[in-house]
């Protein structure tokens, strides 16, 4: 009794100095022309950004345990709401301690609503103003996703930062097309807000539409910020509109959006993305990229993407990158990671997914630094220099 008395009286920011983090907060810590570095602190932990948020679709990240995920340097996961609906359900996970829980990773987990995957995965769907309803690509299975249902989801889920439902259309798409999503879109944000309430300790983002059009862009963020959010995803890029018209909306979309709170680029990217998001002003990024090309035998390094499948490597006797620190590079040869995915064995996408983890985490802890020293230039013409010098030559 004494002591829960004694507690009580702490202010947040005692709380927060004995690690007891009580709400979701954002602190900026640098700013080098538009990047920016900073801390998301959570009550499971601290973000350091710009961050990347390694995939863990259906409760794990594939090919890869979850303390092997920490190793590499990642502060928080991803994890995809349309997936885990499915297949445990949402209401088991909860029932066996939620999601932290269930697949080992005690840090923070962000969690997507459901809303781009319904669309891009899911059979026989109908949208309309309440929400969507769509069949199960795994039994074929009803189900209906609405902003309530989805909150409710990420809720049963435990997942600290939930995303908005939210409708993401495949671009090319009409101009009146996009309109009208990213205004139902903002309706959806306005209901996920009310549904979601207070949840202290658990962050709520609105996620941004409108195509390449800089006035949707504009009236989205306007909306989004008249709601009022823990922190604001970019939504609806990656999506078949290519790298340049990608940079082109960010150069102005992350002006429209609040200084103090986080900014997250949803679904990207390949590493050149990445740097040119964060130059741009993004502070958070996901995507399956290094964990999926892991598995398929691609390799990204400081000199570009390397085949490990290439015939050249079957000889070769030196590590994917001399450079890195990660257990593909320093106990194996290129000659032993082409064995193996050849043979098609399950260390291959083991070594390559940790490699591409890793490599990925360098080039965000490098991009902090970068930043922090007033540097983000220099690091930007060295990050482009090493990739133009290409992959070593074959021996
Ligand atoms: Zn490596």
């Amino acid at each position: 009794m004494h002591r829960r008395a004694k507690r009580s009286k702490e202010t947040p920011e005692a709380k927060l100095r004995r690690g007891k983090q009580v709400r979701v907060t954002f602190e900026k810590l640098a700013q080098d022309g538009h990047a920016r570095t900073g801390v998301l602190r959570t009550p499971r932990g601290e973000v350091r950004t710009p961050a990347f948020m390694p995939v863990g679709t259906a409760a794990t990240v594939k090919a890869m345990l979850p303390e092997s995920v920490r190793e590499t340097g990642a502060d928080i996961l991803l994890g995809n709401t349309y997936h885990l609906m499915l297949r445990p359900t949402a209401e088991r996970i909860a029932r066996l301690g939620g999601l932290h829980k269930f697949m080992n990773w005690e840090r923070p987990i962000l969690t997507d609503s459901g809303g781009f995957q319904v669309m891009s995965l899911a059979g026989l769907r109908k949208l309309d103003e309440e929400g969507v309803t769509f069949k199960s690509h795994i039994d074929g299975s009803k189900h209906a996703l609405t902003p309530e249902r989805s909150m409710e989801i990420q809720a049963l889920l435990g997942s600290d930062i939930v995303m908005c439902f939210d409708e993401c259309p495949a671009l090319p798409a009409e101009d009146p097309e996009v309109a009208r999503a990213m205004r139902l879109s903002m309706r959806w944000a306005e209901r996920s807000k009310a549904a979601f309430g207070d949840r202290p300790g658990h962050a709520l983002f609105g996620i941004m539409q409108g195509g390449v059009t800089q006035e949707l862009r504009e009236e989205s963020a306007k909306a989004l910020v008249e709601i009022g959010f823990d922190g604001y995803a970019i939504g609806g890029l990656a999506v078949g509109e290519g790298q340049e018209a990608m940079f082109g909306v960010l150069d102005y979309a992350t002006g429209y959006l609040p200084q103090d709170r986080p900014r997250y680029l949803m679904g990207v990217g390949k590493p050149d993305d990445i740097v040119g998001a964060v130059k741009r002003g993004v502070d958070m990024m996901d995507c399956v990229l290094p964990s999926r090309s892991g598995r398929t035998g691609q390799a990204f390094t400081r000199a570009g993407v390397v085949n490990i499948k290439n015939a050249r490597h079957q000889d070769d006797p030196r590590p994917l990158d001399e450079t890195c620190g990660c257990p593909a590079c320093r106990n194996y040869s290129r000659a032993y990671l082409h064995h193996v995915f050849r043979s098609q064995e399950i260390i291959s996408s083991m070594l390559l997914t940790w490699h591409n983890l890793r490599y990925y985490q360098e080039i965000m802890a490098g991009m902090r630094g970068a930043i922090a020293d007033g540097r983000f230039a220099e690091w930007e013409a060295a990050f482009h220099a090493g990739r133009a010098d290409g992959d070593i030559p074959p021996l």
